[in-house]
């Protein structure tokens, strides 16, 4: 099954995707945390992406469909793959139609304030990439790896309210072109992260009974 999750900045999806990652074993595609690898790499290719990413402009669509068909050629073929953070404009989903084939895209629905509280708790871990919230996490290194725990260079409010711009022009009507598809699963996701993958799982659940 190949899947998308979609919603803005901060909605929930990378921690879905761990989630989804535990519970049914669906490998995460997560362009984000590829340009990030790419900016580690300290490669020059990866300077020109670290100007765009920590100002919350997005990154040329070539670039990121570059490193993400790179990575999805060393998996499995049959994998159960979650695309998190792509597509992030029409012209993006018209190009991963040429890439898989959709079963369904979980829409992880958030209200603004919201989305701005977890931007500015958020702490990632750089070595795996599990992340944690101020909120409600109180130590500073990673409970998986040791790692200590960063804040994303992108998390500060001038990038998250760029980010949220950015999504409601771009990304946001993807909501009416998935819907149109008939592949749109609203997800509630205003709640904790264990109320977000119920719902997650009770819709692919059924999507798969159907198949
Ligand atoms: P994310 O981890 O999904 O929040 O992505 C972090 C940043 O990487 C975004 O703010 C963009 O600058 C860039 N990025 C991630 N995915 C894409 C994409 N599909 N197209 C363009 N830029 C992207």
């Amino acid at each position: 099954m190949k899947i998308i999750l979609l919603g803005a900045p901060n909605s929930g999806k990378g921690t879905l995707s761990a989630n989804l990652n535990k519970a049914l074993g669906f490998i995460g595609v997560s362009t984000g945390d590829l340009l990030r690898k790419e900016i580690a790499s300290g490669s020059e290719l990866g300077k020109h992406i670290s100007s765009l990413t920590s100002a919350g402009k997005l990154v040329e669509t070539e670039t990121v469909i570059t490193l993400m068909q790179n990575y999805i050629n060393s998996l499995p073929k049959d994998a159960n793959l979650m695309f998190d953070g792509f597509p992030r404009s029409v012209e993006q989903a018209k190009m991963l139609e040429n890439i898989a084939d959709i079963d369904a895209v979980l829409f992880l629905d958030v209200d603004e304030k919201t989305i701005m509280e977890r931007a500015l708790g958020r702490i990632t871990c750089p070595k795996c990439g599990q992340i944690y919230n101020r909120a409600w996490y109180k130590l500073d290194t990673c409970e998986k790896c040791g790692e200590k725990l960063v804040v994303r260079s992108d998390d500060n409010e001038e990038s998250v309210k760029n980010r949220i711009v950015v999504y409601k022009n771009s990304t946001y009507p993807l909501i009416d072109y998935y819907t149109s598809a008939g592949l749109l699963e609203r997800i509630d996701a205003g709640k904790d992260a264990q109320n977000t993958l119920e719902q997650a799982l009770k819709i692919l659940k059924c999507i798969e009974a159907k198949q």
